[in-house]
């Protein structure tokens, strides 16, 4: 570490990551009671910062948490985190950079810890992109496990809160079964709904469908394929999309921050399609290399040799 140490913003102030110490009585902590966002670089560039800063405050607003800073200025502070912080990157990698706020701490916490109102932190940690690098060669091993992604009538999907055990438990019992293999969670219903951190698509006969945004955390990768998919003329459909869909699917693709967007290879041991990966996840693949204006895939697959 020595020298460089990331810095993180802190309750109001840039601090060494070591530095950023949270009370046990944070509710965050205690409760999962937490809202995040992450965007990520693309050659030490962000992405639609805005777009998620303005996902962060709606998953404030539903949990009725102050974060006590305007949109603007988290804006701004994300932009001094990520200008702090490049200069110790390596040109070759990206970070991806996270607001976290939570509602602060239990009243009893006060007489220990003199703070009030939200716990806010701003942070930024390196891509795995080494660990990555191999899905874009041989594309990801998707299996669904037992447990189901928390209906809409519990908490809604749409909010990133800190508390992910739904997705946990599932990747638990996935990675048991194939360490290698990503979790998408039925919903209630047994359609597909998503993982830890990513969102499906399925391509049949040329039609790309993807679960509906009522029932799933409405992705800023995900936003941007169907933008793309749009703009080449292609029909996306947001409807239900269930296992004997993606079993008969010519193409399957998972997109997230991180991804953007990533072939499919099977869906619980069903094999997706003769080529990894197939045209149409070629072609939108392509299409957000040129609006990011950054090869991403290659960026992954150099870490491969
Ligand atoms: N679903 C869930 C539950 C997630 O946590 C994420 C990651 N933010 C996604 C989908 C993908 O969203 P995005 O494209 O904004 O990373």
């Amino acid at each position: 570490m020595g020298g460089a140490e990331r810095i993180a913003y802190f309750n109001g102030r840039f601090v060494p990551e070591r530095e950023v110490l949270i009370p046990f009585r944070d509710r965050g902590f205690k409760y999962g009671d937490a809202v995040f966002d992450t965007t990520r670089t693309f050659g030490h560039r962000v992405f639609k910062l805005r777009e998620h800063v303005d996902r962060l405050y709606r998953s404030l607003r539903y949990l009725r948490i102050d974060p006590g800073v305007p949109p603007e200025r988290m804006i701004a502070i994300t932009e001094e985190v990520l200008r702090r912080n490049l200069e110790i990157l390596d040109p070759e990698d990206d970070y991806w950079v996270t607001q976290r706020v939570s509602r602060g701490l239990d009243p009893s916490a006060r007489e220990l810890w003199p703070q009030e109102g939200a716990t806010v932190i701003v942070e930024c940690v390196p891509l795995p992109l080494r660990e990555r690098a191999a899905l874009y060669r041989d594309g990801i091993r998707v299996l669904t496990p037992s447990v189901r992604r928390t209906p809409p009538q519990s908490l809604s999907p749409r909010v990133k809160t800190h508390n992910y055990l739904n997705m946990i438990a599932g990747d638990l019992e996935v990675r048991a079964q194939d360490p290698g293999a990503w979790a998408i969670l039925l919903d209630t219903s047994g359609s597909l709904a998503e993982g830890l951190g990513s969102n499906i698509f399925i391509v049949q006969n040329g039609t790309i469908f993807t679960p509906r945004e009522q029932t799933v955390l409405s992705g800023i990768s995900r936003e941007t394929v169907i933008a793309l998919a749009r703009e080449a003329g292609l029909t996306v459909v947001e409807n239900a999309v269930d296992l004997s869909d993606a079993y008969t699917a010519d193409e399957v693709f998972l997109t997230s921050t991180s991804l953007c967007i990533c072939p499919v290879a099977s869906v619980n041991g069903a094999r997706i399609g003769s080529a990894v990966p197939g045209p149409l996840t070629r072609q939108l693949t392509e299409a957000y290399c040129r609006f990011v204006d950054f090869d991403f895939v290659a960026q992954y697959l150099k870490r491969l040799t």
